[in-house]
């Protein structure tokens, strides 16, 4: 039967592999994207800047990220978060890198 496939299928592929992004949601604030918050994919640039400020960080939503990083460098990890969520995320860092 079809429904026993799947079930199998969705628990050999978890075992192997741990769940992907959500593609419709912001990988740092966790909300859905919207018409007035928009979903941004990071360029290379980006995401090295938006992985450095993880690796300061180590807040959740970091080490969630560092634990891809690999992945998502190479491209075969896609994520997506709001244009103001990552500067937010980022300026943090560097107004503490400032400070000290
Ligand atoms: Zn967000």
């Amino acid at each position: 039967m079809a429904a026993d496939e799947f079930v199998v299928n969705c628990s050999k592929k978890r075992r192997v592999e741990e769940p992907e992004f959500p593609t419709n949601r912001c990988v740092i604030c966790g909300a859905q994207f919207s018409a007035k918050n928009p979903a941004t994919t990071p360029d290379q640039t980006k995401l090295q800047s938006l992985l450095t400020a993880c690796s300061e960080r180590k807040d959740e939503v970091g080490l969630i990220l560092l634990a891809k990083q690999s992945s998502i460098l190479d491209g075969s990890v896609t994520i997506r978060h709001h244009r103001h969520c990552r500067s937010t995320y980022t300026s943090k860092l560097h107004l503490k890198r400032n400070a000290d």
